[in-house]
């Protein structure tokens, strides 16, 4: 690398080192995910392509012989339904979260 080019602070250790100025403000959504293990084919777009690391490959089969995907890390679904949109055999969907106490 040229010695001239700016890099990140060595602070950042995270994937993401700038914080927004409206962090603060901006209220993360919350996805709840829905699996149905019985279409999958175990292409793996979404456990690839997921861009919070929510999803894993599943050791178990489905009834067609396919790994599946689990959602290992829910909490950090955040509802951008990437997942939903890539996934070539509809196996998979997100809904926004219901919020604790409310309802
Ligand atoms: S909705 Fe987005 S964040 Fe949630 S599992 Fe799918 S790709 Fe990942
Ligand atoms: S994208 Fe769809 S078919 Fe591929 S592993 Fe995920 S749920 Fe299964």
């Amino acid at each position: 690398m040229p010695k001239d080019l700016p890099t990140a602070p060595d602070s950042a250790k995270s994937k993401y080192w700038r914080k927004p100025l409206d962090a603060d403000k901006v209220k993360i959504p919350h996805g709840e995910l829905h699996i149905i293990v019985s279409r999958c084919k175990g292409c793996m777009f979404c456990v690839e392509y997921c861009p919070r690391d929510v999803l894993e490959m599943s050791e178990d089969f489905n009834a067609k012989g396919y790994h599946y995907p689990i959602a290992e890390n829910d909490p950090a679904c955040v509802n951008c339904r990437l997942c939903e949109m890539l996934c070539p055999e509809f196996a998979i969907f997100c809904t926004e979260a219901e919020e604790e106490g409310s309802s």
